[in-house]
């Protein structure tokens, strides 16, 4: 048997033994959709920029124009990513039963368009946006079609700054960052999906679970608390995964 063969058969054993199992996912789990990470070695975002200075909102509010030239494209090429076979696997565990739910950092909606029904996006999605005066709620495609059109920023009727429901560095986490928690709740087994879990407070969730694996191409803080990690590509451990679970 090889390594990643085995690593994965000892997966399958611990999902079937667990009586509740939910996934943390990171930038990592959609790089194989073509999404580039922040923290991978030589491709990761973090490297060429600082997304602090650009996707934080101080930046929307000290320099909205610059904040929509660096973020909107980047952000709108993610609508056009497909699941790949990782996002696919955890739908599929879910809909026969092994997966609790899935808590995401990613904003791509990535694990919907999979398939995946009980989905926290922690750090929001590109669905819809909102105003920051009135706080009137529009489909992501108004700032979209505005900046497409020359109006920089975007604005609502009202005259307030658009922006999409992101959380963006500065601000709290909303309402699935609750529901994460209280999901956790009994977690017999996390599996961490292509995460560096560096950032807070999502790095913490892990101490709400009592067995954690991790698939991360690259070492994590938390590697010496898992059962086993595997630093391997989350596709190719995932279809490893299924086989092994006769899916
Ligand atoms: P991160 O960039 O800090 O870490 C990603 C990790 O994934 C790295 O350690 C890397 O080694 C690993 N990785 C990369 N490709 C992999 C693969 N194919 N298989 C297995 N592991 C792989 O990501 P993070 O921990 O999610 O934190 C970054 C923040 O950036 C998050 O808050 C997230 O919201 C945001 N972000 C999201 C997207 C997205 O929506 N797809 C993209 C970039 C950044």
């Amino acid at each position: 048997m090889t390594e990643l063969k085995q690593l994965a058969a000892d997966a399958a054993a611990l999902i079937k033994k667990s009586r509740k199992t939910i996934a943390l996912t990171g930038a990592g789990i959609s790089t194989e959709s073509g999404i580039p990470d922040f923290r991978s070695k030589g491709t990761g975002l973090w490297e060429k920029f600082d997304p602090m200075q650009m996707s934080s909102v101080s930046a929307l509010l000290s320099n909205p124009k610059q904040f929509y030239d660096f973020n909107l494209k980047r952000w709108s090429s993610f609508r056009d990513a497909r699941p790949n076979i990782a996002h696919i696997a955890l739908a599929e565990l879910e809909s026969h039963g092994f997966l609790y739910s899935v808590i995401t950092q990613n904003i791509d909606g990535l694990h919907i368009k999979a398939g995946s029904k009980r989905v926290w996006e922690v750090h929001g999605h590109l669905r819809t946006c909102h105003c920051m005066k009135c706080r009137s709620s529009y489909p992501y495609d108004e700032l979209l079609n505005q900046y497409d059109s020359g109006i920089n920023p975007p604005k609502c009727e009202c005259g307030g700054i658009l922006r999409p429901d992101v959380v963006l560095f500065e601000d709290p986490l909303g309402v699935d960052f609750n529901k994460a928690i209280e999901d956790l709740a009994g977690c017999e087994l996390l599996i961490v999906v292509g995460s560096s879990l560096r950032v807070y407070p999502v790095a913490s969730l892990p101490r709400y679970a009592r067995k954690m694996i991790i698939i991360n191409k690259e070492p994590t803080p938390w590697d010496g608390s898992a059962q086993f990690v595997v630093n391997e590509s989350a596709g190719r451990f995932f279809e490893e995964l299924l086989s092994q679970l006769g899916i």
